[in-house]
C-alpha cells in the first residue's frame, strides 16, 4: 500500500552523547499524558509494519527538551530511560545532539523547530490518529499543507506561522498521514485539546 507515512525513520544527521536518562520527575508529567494516548491509541504502533508513532516532549532550557525517544510506541508505559534530552539542533543542516541511553524521536526536529518559533510554549504532543485526522482535515482547523513534509525547516517556518504568539493550539499535518499537533505552556493545555476534539470525534460515530 502507498501511504505518506513517513514515520520511525530518522532523518536527520543524529550525534547522541551517552549520560544518564531524564530524571523521572522531568518525565512524569508526560508519562502521564502518553499513557493516556496509549489507551487512546493516538500513540502505537502500526500492527502491518510494526512502526511506532506518536512522541511528546518539554521544554527544558530556551532551545532544550525532553522527548520520547525513538521506536517506543509499541510501549504501554515508558521508563526514564525511554526518554531523550535534545541539546542542540541545527534546521538547516538536519543534525541533532541529544544526551540519554536512547536516540530521540525521529521527529525531534519539528518539536525544535517550534520550542524555537515561540517561546510561550513548553509542550508539544504529536499523536496519530486516522479518524480524528479526516475530521481535521475536512474541518475548520488550523493546518500545514500537504506539500510540507515532516522534520524539516519547512515544516518548523510553517508551524511558527501558524502558532504566532498563541501559549496553545492544535493542527493537523495534511501531508504526514493521520498526523496531528498540540501545543501548550502546561501538560493540561497541550493535552485536554486533544482529548476534546477526541471526544467529539466519539460523539459523531
Ligand atoms: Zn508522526
Amino acid at each position: 500500500m502507498n501511504t505518506n507515512r513517513d514515520e520511525g525513520v530518522i532523518k536527520f544527521k543524529l550525534t547522541l552523547k551517552r549520560a544518564p536518562a531524564p530524571e523521572m520527575n522531568q518525565v512524569i508529567a508526560l508519562e502521564k499524558w502518553r499513557a493516556l494516548f496509549f489507551k487512546l491509541a493516538l500513540i502505537g504502533e502500526y500492527p502491518i509494519d510494526k512502526i511506532g508513532y506518536g512522541n511528546l516532549s518539554s521544554r527544558i532550557g530556551k532551545k532544550t527538551f525532553i522527548i520520547t525517544g525513538s521506536q517506543t510506541g509499541h510501549l504501554a508505559h515508558l521508563q526514564a530511560h525511554h526518554y531523550s534530552k535534545v541539546i542542540e539542533c541545527d534546521l538547516k543542516k538536519g543534525s541533532v545532539t541529544a544526551e540519554g541511553l536512547i536516540p530521540p524521536s525521529s521527529e525531534s526536529l519539528t518539536h525544535y523547530g517550534m520550542y524555537e518559533a515561540n517561546p510561550n510554549i513548553n509542550y508539544v504532543f504529536h499523536v496519530h490518529h486516522q479518524k480524528l485526522w479526516e475530521m481535521m482535515c475536512n474541518g475548520p482547523f488550523d493546518y500545514i499543507s500537504d506539500d510540507v513534509p515532516y522534520g524539516t525547516q519547512a515544516m518548523a517556518e510553517a508551524a511558527s506561522q501558524l502558532m504566532g504568539t498563541k501559549t496553545s493550539g492544535i493542527f493537523v499535518m495534511k501531508g504526514h498521514e493521520d498526523g496531528i499537533i498540540s501545543y501548550g505552556a502546561t501538560p493540561e493545555e497541550a493535552g485536554k485539546i486533544i482529548l476534546e476534539l477526541y471526544r467529539k470525534l466519539a460523539v459523531r460515530q
